[in-house]
């Protein structure tokens, strides 16, 4: 079972789906679901990440309703604010309620060229704003073939945690690049390699507290079917799903791990 001192987060990642009201549906009916089947977000905090255009409506709605379903952004500018068309600054996402932001998705660099120095300068960005960061790292199948299976993302890892502070609050997404959108997901036994490598990582740059407290998720084709492996794990300590999240019922029950734990 993930470490008992840090809470299971269960994070969405709804990538380029769902408009705005779409979004305020689907939320609604997400809220419900975990209300009537009794979910206890204290137990497993749980968060989602809708497009840029839907943060608005969907702030609106948890405020109002008073839902305890966490949000972010999915990138967020390295920059604050000035002359860089399309880019979204921290600080509109902290004006929004933001609690979380994505940062360094395997889309992100694979599409966009995001760098390490890149990630590295969001993740600045980020905690500048009060966000906090999910920093994902994963390799490719080349990368495990060649490096073995931690060697990249420990190294994406430690160029995105230059010049964090010790006491920064941070969640780490181990996302191996070949599991995403895949159907291939990782074993519980290879995430919980990656996942204690980088928390070994978290000890040695910023403090023992730290990599204490810090949760790893496991990302890539996680499923109700084989969420409850990853969270076995005593270093996996929650998940983001991407095409899952976007189907009410399955996402409900990835949220709902506990229930098919056994612990
Ligand atoms: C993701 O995009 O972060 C992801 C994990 O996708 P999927 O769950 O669809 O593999």
């Amino acid at each position: 079972m993930a470490g008992v001192s840090r809470t299971p987060l269960i994070a969405g990642n709804w990538k380029m789906n769902l408009d705005h009201l779409q979004a305020i549906a689907f939320v609604q009916k997400l809220a419900w679901t975990l209300k009537d089947s009794g979910h206890r977000y204290q137990d497993t905090e749980v968060a989602i990440f809708p497009p840029f255009t839907d943060l608005r409506s969907v702030q609106t709605l948890i405020s109002a309703d008073k839902y305890e379903i966490a949000f972010g952004g999915q990138d967020l500018s390295a920059h604050d604010s000035g002359a860089y068309t399309g880019e979204v600054s921290g600080a509109f996402l902290a004006a929004l309620e933001c609690g979380y932001v994505l940062i360094g998705h395997s889309e992100r660099r694979q599409y966009h060229g995001e760098t390490d120095e890149v990630v590295a300068a969001k993740v600045q960005a980020a905690l500048r704003h009060g966000l906090m960061p999910v920093i994902c790292v994963g390799e490719t199948a080349e990368d495990r073939e060649q490096h073995g299976p931690s060697a990249v993302p420990v190294g994406q890892l430690r160029t995105a945690l230059q010049g964090v502070p010790a006491d920064a609050d941070i969640v780490v997404a181990y996302e191996p690049v070949w599991a995403i959108g895949s159907g291939q997901a990782a074993t519980p036994e290879q995430a919980q390699q990656v996942a204690a490598a980088l928390r070994q990582l978290l000890g040695e740059v910023l403090s023992a507290e730290a990599a204490e407290r810090t949760r790893v998720l496991y990302g890539g084709s996680v499923k109700a079917s084989n969420i409850a492996g990853f969270l076995r794990e005593p270093d996996v300590d929650g998940a983001l799903v991407g095409g899952a999240s976007l189907d009410l019922k399955e996402f409900s029950s990835i949220v709902r791990f506990q229930k098919h734990v056994g612990v």
